[in-house]
C-alpha cells in the first residue's frame, strides 16, 4: 500500500491540491446552477451530466470532493453522496431490479431496508427472501433464477451477526448476482468490502462519517459503471440530492475519522469486557469479544470494530430495564449513533403492545469519545440499582 492510499493522505490532501485562493478549507459551492462559456461546452455537459457540473441536483464541487475521498477510502472507482442512508440503500437496490426479480437479504437488516423489500418493492412485484446468513450456504440455498441482488449488513442491526463477505460474493458472482452491503458499522477505516468482491457499498454518513450527530446523509460506492447507472436512474429521478453544506460538514467530519474510530473501538471493547463479567448481564454481542460466536471471522475480515454493540440483561422485568436506562448519566437516550457521544437504546422502548420475551432485556449502547473509565463507572452505578 502506498502512502497515497492511506487515510492520512486521502482525508487531509486528496482533491485539495488547487483550492481557490489557496484556501486550506474547501469552499462551499452554494450554487444551484453552473454556467458555460459556449454552446459546445453546454452541449457536452448535457450529454454526460454524470461527469460535469451542470445543476446541483446532479453534481456539485463540494459534494464531489466528499465523494472523491469516500471512494478512495472504500477503494472504489466512484461514490455518490445522497440525502440519507436510507436513500443510499433504496437507490442501490432499486437501480438493479425490475418487476419479477428477486432479492436475497440478511434477516436482521436495518428496519427501513426491511420495509423497502416487504412493503415498497412488493408493490412493484419484486420478490425477496430473508436469510439468517451465518453461513454462505444460507444465501446460495435462497438463490433463484430471477435473483438479481444479494443484500448484506455485517454485523446485523441489534443482533451483531456477521456474514462471510468474500465467500458470499464469490458464490453470487458465479450466479451473475450483484452484492450490496451496508457497511455503516465498520466504516472504511476497518473494512473495505470491495476488496472482498462486493459490488456496491452503502453507508449512512449520518453516523461515523459525519461523526457529530449534526447531519443526515448517505453514500454509495462502487464501480464507475454502476455508480453512473445509479446516477442516471434512481438518483436523478428520485432527486435524493445532497446539499453542499451537508457535504462540507461531512468533509469536516472525515478529517478526524481515522482518529476517532480506534478510540470508539478500544472504548467499546473495554466496556464490553466490563459488561461481560457483570452478574446482572446475561450476554454481550460485540464481534471483537472472543466469546462472540464469529470472533474468528471478525478478526479475519475487519481491522477493528466500532463503538456500537448490544447486550442482554438477565432480568425480564421491563421496570428494571427502565430503572437502569433512566439512571445513566453519561449516555443520552436516543436513536441513531456514530457521533462523539454515548447513547443508549433499549429495544423495549419501541413496542406499543406486548414486548417479546427475548427483546425486553436487549439494550444497545453506542460508546462515544468520553473517557472509558467514566463510562464504566456510570454503567456500574446504573446496574447496581437493578440487582
Ligand atoms: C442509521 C442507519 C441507516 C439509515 O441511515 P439514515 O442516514 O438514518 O437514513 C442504515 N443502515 C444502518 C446500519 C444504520 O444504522
Amino acid at each position: 500500500m502506498s502512502d497515497f492510499d492511506d487515510p492520512s493522505y486521502i482525508l487531509h490532501h486528496l482533491g485539495e491540491e488547487a483550492l481557490p485562493m489557496n484556501a486550506v478549507s474547501p469552499p462551499i459551492f452554494q450554487t444551484s446552477i453552473f454556467c458555460f462559456g459556449s454552446f459546445d461546452e453546454f452541449h457536452d455537459a448535457l450529454a454526460a451530466e454524470e461527469n460535469h457540473y451542470l445543476y446541483t441536483r446532479g453534481n456539485n464541487p463540494t459534494v464531489r470532493l466528499a465523494e472523491q475521498k469516500i471512494a478512495a477510502l472504500e477503494k472504489a472507482e466512484k461514490a455518490k453522496l445522497v440525502s440519507s442512508g436510507v436513500s443510499a440503500i433504496s437507490a442501490a437496490i432499486m437501480a438493479f431490479v425490475r418487476s419479477g426479480d428477486h432479492v436475497v437479504c440478511i434477516k436482521d437488516c436495518y428496519s427501513w431496508t426491511r420495509t423497502l423489500l416487504v412493503d415498497y418493492l412488493h408493490k412493484f412485484k419484486v420478490e425477496h427472501t430473508f436469510v439468517d446468513g451465518v453461513s454462505a450456504a444460507d444465501f446460495e440455498a435462497a438463490v433463484r433464477p430471477n435473483t438479481r441482488v444479494i443484500y448484506l449488513e455485517s454485523p446485523t442491526t441489534l443482533t451483531f451477526k456477521l456474514q462471510d463477505i468474500e465467500a458470499i460474493a464469490t458464490m453470487a458472482h458465479r450466479h451473475g448476482i450483484k452484492v450490496v452491503i451496508d457497511s455503516t458499522w465498520a466504516t472504511p477505516i476497518f473494512l473495505n468490502p470491495i476488496t472482498l468482491g462486493v459490488d456496491l457499498v452503502v453507508h449512512s454518513a449520518s453516523k461515523y462519517m459525519g461523526g457529530h450527530s449534526d447531519l443526515v446523509a448517505g453514500v454509495i460506492a462502487g464501480s464507475a459503471a454502476d455508480i453512473d447507472h445509479i446516477f442516471r436512474t434512481e438518483f436523478q429521478q428520485l432527486g435524493t440530492v445532497p446539499d453542499p453544506m451537508m457535504a462540507w460538514l461531512i468533509l469536516r467530519g472525515l478529517r478526524t475519522l481515522a482518529v476517532r474510530m480506534p478510540v470508539h473501538y478500544q472504548s467499546a471493547l473495554h466496556v464490553a469486557r466490563y459488561l461481560e463479567q457483570h452478574p446482572a448481564v446475561e450476554s454481550v454481542l460485540y464481534p471483537f469479544l472472543p466469546s462472540h460466536p464469529q470472533y474468528d471471522l471478525a478478526v479475519r475480515q475487519m481491522r477493528g470494530g466500532s463503538g456500537l454493540f448490544s447486550f442482554r440483561l438477565k432480568t425480564r422485568d421491563v421496570g428494571k430495564v427502565r430503572t437502569f436506562v433512566d439512571a445513566l448519566r453519561m449516555f443520552k437516550r436516543a436513536v441513531s449513533w456514530g457521533g462523539y457521544e454515548s447513547l443508549v437504546y433499549p429495544d423495549a422502548v419501541h413496542y406499543t403492545g406486548p414486548i417479546p420475551e427475548d427483546r425486553i432485556s436487549l439494550v444497545r449502547l453506542h460508546i462515544g469519545l468520553e473517557d472509558k473509565d467514566v463510562i464504566v463507572r456510570d454503567l456500574d452505578n446504573a446496574l447496581s440499582l437493578i440487582k
